[in-house]
């Protein structure tokens, strides 16, 4: 006997089912509840990191520094990027509707768009300004420097320490991330000490444009990420070949074809597929290939399908088949 391995009792799909087989989790997603408990505290992360950052933009007006600016600039991306966070999940979160059949997840990718948009544009104009004065350096206020970059280290520091006993995924990213802007702190900070004690000014563009260049360099990973999901490719983790050989290998399939698998999110990946079956084949024998295959294609991760099955002698209505 088949059954799905996320099969919920007590719920029932519309078609009307034989009694060997238990009600399949085809439509499980529509019971799935939502856990909202993140959802102050990214409001509280996102205050924080807001005043913060403004602290850190005069700070760095003040002193004359681009080291110190371009970390704010970083911190102003953290800052969008908390705030569209907060802002978007009580959307993605939201079931789908007439008008967005896949629910809303896809919005939390806009915020990434937002996010690196803006990264993006602050880390150039930082260049702009920190190329020219490597050659000719301005003064900088190195004490306030120093004050500024252990307010960095500080309340960056606490964070990591707010998420160290922290175990989902999500949260780890955001603690290595975390870490990143103390470690960018620190090299602003033994700069700032250098420039104290040795007057080398020009130390103040060569570190912004480090951090420029690091910060360029994460926009263009997050930009490759979401673009893969925009573009509907295969998502990471799952074994394209593996799940159709063993699709294939399920007993009474004769092919498989047409098999399409996408993510909206990157963690919830849809996938659509026709599986052709012997012409004699028995109205049991579909519904046993049926469930082994949904049982397959829930087990590599995939929590949303549409299978069509086809007997042998019936004309596919895709050309591509
Ligand atoms: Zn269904
Ligand atoms: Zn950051
Ligand atoms: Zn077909």
């Amino acid at each position: 006997m088949v059954q799905t391995s996320t099969g919920q009792p007590g719920r029932q799909d519309s078609q009307r089912q034989p009694d060997k087989h238990k009600p399949h989790a085809h439509h499980g997603h529509h019971g799935h509840t939502h856990h909202h408990h993140g959802s102050s505290s990214i409001g509280i992360a996102f205050f924080l990191n807001l005043s913060f950052t403004l602290i850190e933009l005069v700070g760095g007006v003040l002193t004359n520094s681009l080291a110190i600016l371009s970390d704010a600039v970083h911190d102003l991306g953290d800052c969008v990027a908390l705030g569209l966070t907060w802002y978007l999940e009580k959307y993605s979160q939201k079931q789908r509707d007439a008008q967005y059949t896949y629910g809303y997840r896809r919005w939390s990718v806009a915020g990434a768009v937002i996010s690196s948009l803006i990264l993006l544009l602050g880390s150039v104009l930082i260049l702009k300004e920190a190329i020219p004065r490597v050659l000719h350096p301005e003064p900088v206020l190195a004490s306030g420097m120093i004050a500024l970059a252990c307010l960095g280290v500080f309340a960056n520091g606490l964070a990591v320490l707010k998420l160290r006993d922290s175990h989902s995924p999500g949260e780890k990213a955001a603690r290595l991330h975390l870490l990143e802007d103390v470690l960018g702190w620190i090299v602003v900070l033994v700069g700032a000490v250098v420039m104290w004690f040795t007057n080398w000014t020009w130390l103040d563009p060569v570190l912004s444009i480090a951090v420029s260049l690091f910060i360029l360099r994460n926009v263009l990973i997050n930009i490759k990420s979401f673009s893969r999901i925009l573009l509907q490719a295969v998502p990471d983790g799952v074994d394209l070949d593996d799940l159709q050989r063993r699709i294939e290998a399920i007993p009474g399939v004769s092919a498989v074809h047409d098999l399409h698998i996408w993510t909206l999110d990157s963690s919830r990946h849809v996938l659509s597929l026709h599986v052709v079956i012997p012409a004699e084949s028995s109205r049991a024998d579909l519904l046993n290939i049926k469930y082994a295959a949904k049982d397959i294609i829930r087990n590599h991760g995939i929590a949303h399908d549409t299978l069509e099955m086809e007997y042998a002698d019936e004309a596919c209505q895709l050309e591509c088949c």
